[in-house]
C-alpha cells in the first residue's frame, strides 16, 4: 500500500481568495502565505505536506502528550502543535478536504465500492548473468498486448505486459539496487519480486543478497528457476540451496512459488507470469481510479528536445494530461503522457508506468508524486519544501543506532535492523547467532542480511531503505560505500571484538547505549563581592536568586550571557559554616574547584544532568 497523499490541501488563493493577513505578518517582512491544512488529516498526510520523515512528526507529537501512529487521524489543532514546531504558519481550509484524510480502517480513506484491483508490480532480481535481462526481455517480446504500435520499444524503467487477460506491470531495472535505492527514499512500489536463479550456477552471493533485500521489504519473492535449457540444469540443487537460506519452495513443504524456466526458448514463462497474477490476487491489490493521482517516480532524464521527462509508476489514483505535478523539488504541469509502447494517452491508471512530459526541472528516482490544484499551488509546495530542506539541511541526518532504538521506543519499529559484514563466515555465523539470541521485551534484533566482505552500496542502500544499522566486523568500507552511507546518514558500526559488538548491541536493545542527558538548573546566584581567601583563592560572595546552591554541585560560570567556565562548587559557606545547600533569598560563600578569575556580577548556574526517558 503506498502512503502518498492523494491530493494536497486546498489553498485560499488558488481558489482566487485572498488570503488573511496574520498578525505579524508585515512587520516581520514574511510575506510566505500559511501553509493551509484540512480539518483532519493523517499523521502520513502531514508529514508529505511538511517534506518530514513521518517518524519526525510522531516524535513532535509525543513531545506533546500524544501518541499517535502513521495512519491515525488528527485534527488541525494537534496539527499544529506539529507546524509550530517546525516554525510554519497555518490555516485551516474552509471545507475539509476529503482526499487527505486517510485511515487505517478504510484503506487510504476510499470507499470500498471505489476501489478496484490493480496490476501488480514486479521487480525481477538475482546473481549477475543468471538471465534477469534475457528474461525481462523475453516477458516484453512475448506478451505485449497492443501489437499494432510495435511493441516496447524504448527503456522507460517499467513496461506492462498481459498475461491471462489481466496486466502485471515490470520495473525494467533488474537487481535488487534500483529496487531498495527507490524504497531507500521511502517510496513503496513493488509489489511482487522474481527471484532469478540460474539453474546450472545456483545460489550465489547476489542471489542472497536479493532475497535479503526482498524479505527487507516484505515483498512476497516468486523464484524463476532459469536456464532450464542448458544440460547442467540442476533446479534440485537450487531448491535445496535456497531452503538453505530459508527460503522454502513448496516442493519443500513451503510456500514460495518457484517456476522453471529458460529466457531462451521461452519454457515456462507463461506459466511464471501466471503464478504472478495469483500471488497478486492472494496480496489484494486494490486502488481507486477514481481519484487524482499519486505516484513514484522511477526514472527521469532530461530529451535535449523535449526537456525534463520522467517515468512515473502511478500507485493511486488516476494520472491525467493537464494535471499540475508535484515531485521532489520539481513541479509542472503534465503537458504529455506516453505510455511505454511510445504512444500517446490521456490518462493512466494505477498500476500504470507512463512518462510524464511537462516537469520544469528533474524529479528524481524514487520521489512521491503528487497532485496540486493548480500550478500556484504546486510552486507554493516547492517553496515550503525547498525552505524545510533548508532548515533541515544543518541537522544531522544520521540515523545512529541510538536514534534507531528511539525509533523502536517511539512504538514505529519493533525490531532492530542489522546489517551484518565481516572478513570471514564462522564469525558472521558466530555474531548472527549470538545477536539473534538478544530479546528485549520490546525490541529484538533482525539480521537483514550478511556478507563475507566490505561494506558496499548496497548494504548502505539496504540499511537506509530499512532504518538499520551496518555492523562492520574485523573489515573495512567500500570508498563509494562510505560516501553514501555519509550522505543518507546510515551509521557503519566498526567492531574487532564480538564481545564488544554483542554487548553494544544488548545495551541498544535495552535502551541503554550513550545515554542521552538532559540538563535541570538546579539553581542561580549572582556575585557581589569577592573575598580573598588562604593561598590565593578567591571567595565568592554570593546571594542565592533562585532555586538553591549545592556544594559539590556542577555550576556554570556566565558574564553576561556569555558561558565563562564550567566547573564544580568545591566549598559552600554559610559564614563560616561549611554547608550542604543554600536556599534562594540566602547570601553565601563559594569555593569553586580550580577557577578564581570571576567578578562582581558574574552568575553561578548549577546544573544537574538528568537521564532523559526515551
Ligand atoms: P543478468 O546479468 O542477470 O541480467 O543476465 P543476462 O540476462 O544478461 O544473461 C546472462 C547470459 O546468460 C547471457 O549470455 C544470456 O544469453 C544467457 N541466458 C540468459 N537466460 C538464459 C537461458 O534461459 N538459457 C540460456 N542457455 N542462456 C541464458
Amino acid at each position: 500500500m503506498t502512503t502518498d497523499a492523494g491530493t494536497v490541501a486546498v489553498d485560499e488563493q488558488a481558489r482566487g481568495q485572498r488570503p488573511r493577513r496574520e498578525r505579524g505578518e508585515r512587520r516581520s517582512g514574511q510575506q510566505t502565505r500559511p501553509l493551509v491544512l484540512p480539518s483532519t488529516m493523517t499523521v502520513q498526510y502531514l508529514a508529505d505536506v511538511l517534506n518530514q520523515h513521518h517518524i519526525d512528526v510522531i516524535k513532535q507529537l509525543m513531545r506533546n502528550g500524544i501518541m499517535a501512529n502513521v495512519n491515525q487521524l488528527i485534527d488541525y489543532q494537534v496539527a499544529t502543535l506539529v507546524t509550530t514546531a517546525f516554525g510554519i504558519r497555518t490555516s485551516m481550509a474552509p471545507e475539509p478536504d476529503a482526499a487527505a484524510v486517510r485511515s487505517a480502517d478504510s484503506p487510504d480513506g476510499d470507499n470500498e465500492e471505489d476501489l478496484v484491483t490493480r496490476p501488480p508490480v514486479v521487480v525481477v532480481m538475482g546473481h549477475v548473468d543468471h538471465g534477469k535481462t534475457s528474461l525481462l526481455d523475453y516477458i516484453k517480446n512475448s506478451h505485449v498486448a497492443d501489437r499494432e504500435v510495435g511493441g516496447i520499444t524504448q527503456h522507460m524503467g517499467a513496461y506492462q505486459v498481459e498475461a491471462g487477460g489481466s496486466p502485471i506491470t515490470f520495473i525494467d531495472t533488474p537487481g535488487h539496487a534500483a529496487f531498495t535505492a527507490i524504497r531507500a527514499r521511502g517510496a513503496r512500489v513493488t509489489d511482487i519480486a522474481v527471484l532469478v536463479v540460474a539453474a546450472d550456477d545456483g545460489i550465489m552471493p547476489q542471489t542472497i543478497e536479493a532475497i535479503n533485500h526482498a524479505k527487507a521489504a516484505e515483498v512476497p519473492i516468486v523464484v524463476a528457476i532459469n536456464k532450464m535449457d542448458l544440460p547442467g540444469a540442476d533446479p534440485e540443487r537450487v531448491k535445496r540451496q535456497l531452503s538453505e537460506n530459508e527460503l522454502l519452495v513448496e516442493d519443500w513443504g513451503g510456500d514460495i512459488i518457484s517456476v522453471n524456466v529458460s529466457a531462451r526458448t521461452g519454457e515456462g514463462i507463461d506459466d511464471l507470469l501466471e503464478n504472478l497474477q495469483l500471488v497478486a490476487e492472494i496480496s489484494e491489490l486494490k486502488a481507486n481510479p477514481e481519484k487524482q493521482a499519486s505516484g513514484v517516480i522511477i526514472e527521469a532524464k532530461l530529451d535535449r528536445k523535449r526537456g525534463p521527462i520522467a517515468t512515473v509508476l502511478v500507485t493511486d489514483g488516476t494520472l491525467s494530461v493537464g494535471d499540475y505535478l508535484v515531485a521532489g523539488n520539481a513541479s509542472g504541469r503534465a503537458r504529455a503522457l506516453i505510455n511505454d509502447k511510445g504512444k500517446n494517452i490521456e490518462s493512466a491508471a494505477p498500476g500504470a508506468p507512463a512518462e510524464i512530459l511537462g516537469f520544469g526541472s528533474l524529479p528524481e528516482a524514487g520521489d512521491r508524486l503528487i497532485v496540486a490544484a493548480s500550478d500556484r499551488e504546486a510552486k507554493a509546495i516547492i517553496g515550503r519544501r525547498e525552505r524545510s530542506n533548508r532548515s533541515t539541511l544543518s541537522q544531522s541526518r544520521a540515523l545512529s543506532l541510538e536514534e534507531v532504538v528511539n525509533r523502536v521506543e517511539l512504538g514505529d519499529v519493533k525490531e532492530l535492523n542489522l546489517v551484518l559484514k565481516a572478513d570471514v563466515q564462522g564469525s558472521l555465523e558466530a555474531i548472527r547467532q549470538s545477536l539473534e539470541r538478544l530479546v528485549d521485551e520490546d525490541a529484538k534484533v533482525r539480521v537483514l542480511h550478511t556478507g563475507v566482505g566490505a561494506v558496499t552500496e548496497s548494504d548502505v542502500l539496504l540499511a537506509s531503505a530499512s532504518d538499520g544499522v551496518i555492523i562492520s566486523f574485523s573489515i573495512g568500507t567500500e570508498p563509494s560505500a562510505d560516501r553514501l552511507a555519509d550522505r543518507m546518514g546510515v551509521e557503519i558500526r566498526p567492531y574487532n571484538i564480538i564481545y564488544q559488538l554483542i554487548d553494544d548491541i544488548e545495551l541498544a536493545l535495552h535502551g541503554m547505549l550513550e545515554p542521552v542527558f538532559t540538563e535541570v538548573v538546579v539553581g542561580r546566584a549572582e556575585i557581589r563581592e569577592i573575598f580573598g581567601g588562604r593561598r590565593g583563592t578567591q571567595i565568592a560572595g554570593c546571594r542565592v536568586t533562585d532555586g538553591r546552591m549545592v556544594r559539590n554541585g556542577n555550576v556554570r560560570v556566565t558574564r553576561e550571557g556569555e558561558n565563562i567556565t564550567q566547573t564544580t562548587i568545591s566549598s559552600l559557606r554559610h559564614f563560616r559554616d561549611e554547608v550542604n545547600e543554600m536556599n534562594a533569598g540566602t547570601e553565601c560563600g563559594i569555593i569553586l574547584q580550580g577557577f578564581n578569575d570571576f567578578q562582581t556580577g558574574d552568575m553561578l548556574e548549577v546544573f544537574r544532568q538528568e537521564r532523559a526517558r526515551r
